[in-house]
């Protein structure tokens, strides 16, 4: 069967070359292969994360390292700020790892404002808050650089964040920021199959995570960070995964990073073009727009935006050979998603923006 290109929030297309990478021949964890093939990523890796800590793979999707943060670094009581499934759903993991949690929900295509964290922790009840940087089931960005800020005001409150689908598109400057974890899952952002995350965590954290009872082996940040000196994993790791991240990390210094920002500012720009062209509107709250995808509303938002049959409209594109997302949970058909992240170009977006035209004259 052809291949339908995906253009859907995640998992997003993987390149030949990166699959290639994927399939090096296997190697032993604990052999010196494998610590040089580490070691060499790890100083690129640095440079993403803009950090001078060491940061961590860990053969697990993105919710490993989510739940894995909770289990680490929450003692007290944790914030789980909310504003779309991804950021709702880390209330529910809080709490089936029994720990006391409360959400801060805003509405969905709402970001989540420093303030109203701010008036939470000031309650003083919390020692964790956790914040989904780029919200990808309402396309929503939140002001981090703000939020980081009252990591100042609270010192001792773990801030941890997922930055799944946005860490590779924008700059994220884990040391400046002062936040205490970043985590990202490969198979969005980093255009890497899905299975690898990728995180960080600040002395302090580290510091905690060594006081925390029953946080687990697989997740274990003191774990993490003993092996990691050794350009190690705790376990045996996917080492597919990881020829293949060394491969990416080569594309994305080769590129540049400020290039492949640019890219991804571009590229997310004509997908905002193409939607307001054809009389949509976005669903996210002006000005807090993601940069890796665009959440086109679809009658979510009663503001005198066009509306479409959804599943009709992806239909029309997937015979076209490209898969768009429909959109997710409760905002289903009522929005619809475009990604633009990974390695797409103003070239491959305008494929794309060829097919949705054809379809649009075809519902
Ligand atoms: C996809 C996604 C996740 C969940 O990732 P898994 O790979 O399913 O664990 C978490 N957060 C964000 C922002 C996401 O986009």
């Amino acid at each position: 069967m052809a291949h339908v290109k995906l253009h859907i929030p995640g998992p997003v297309e993987v390149s030949e070359k990166t699959f290639k990478a994927f399939c090096t021949p296997m190697i032993g964890h604990r052999g010196q292969g494998f610590k040089d093939l580490y070691a060499k990523m790890q100083p690129q890796l640095q440079t993403l994360l803009s950090t001078k800590q060491l940061v961590y793979l860990s053969t697990s999707s993105a919710w490993g390292v989510m739940e894995g943060s909770i289990r680490n670094l929450v003692h007290k009581k944790v914030l789980n700020c909310m504003c779309g499934a991804f950021s709702d759903k880390w209330l529910d993991v809080s709490k089936k790892c029994g720990k006391q949690a409360e959400g801060l929900q805003v509405e969905w295509g709402s970001p989540i404002r420093a303030e109203l964290i701010d008036k939470k922790l000031a309650t003083g009840e919390f020692d964790a808050l956790t914040l989904i940087h780029n919200e990808t089931s309402t396309g929503t960005m939140s002001p981090l650089a703000e939020i980081a800020a009252l990591k100042k005001k609270y010192p001792d409150v773990m801030f941890i964040v997922d930055a799944v689908s946005s860490l590779t598109a924008l700059p994220i400057n884990f040391d400046e920021l002062g936040i205490d974890v970043l985590l990202a899952g490969t198979q969005k952002a980093f255009a890497l199959p899905p299975g690898l995350a990728v995180f960080t965590a600040s002395p302090a954290a580290l510091a905690k995570a060594a006081t925390t009872k029953d946080r687990g082996y697989y997740f274990d940040f003191v774990e993490f960070e003993k092996n990691a000196k050794d350009s190690m994993t705790p376990s045996t790791p996917s080492i597919s995964h990881i020829y293949a991240l060394s491969s990416k990390l080569d594309d994305f210094f080769a590129e540049g990073l400020a290039n492949r920002f640019a890219r991804h500012a571009k590229t997310n720009q004509l997908t905002r073009d193409w939607a307001a062209k054809h009389g949509f509107t976005l669903f996210p709250e002006k000005g807090y727009e993601s940069v890796t995808l665009t959440c086109v509303n679809n009658g979510a938002k009663a503001d005198g935006g066009r509306t479409v049959d959804v599943a009709k409209l992806q239909k029309l594109v997937k015979d076209q050979g490209f898969l768009i997302d429909g959109g997710y949970g409760k905002i289903k058909g009522l929005t619809f998603r475009l990604s633009n992240m990974g390695d797409e170009t103003e070239a491959t977006m305008g494929q794309l923006y060829a097919a949705l035209d054809k379809a649009m004259t075809q519902l």
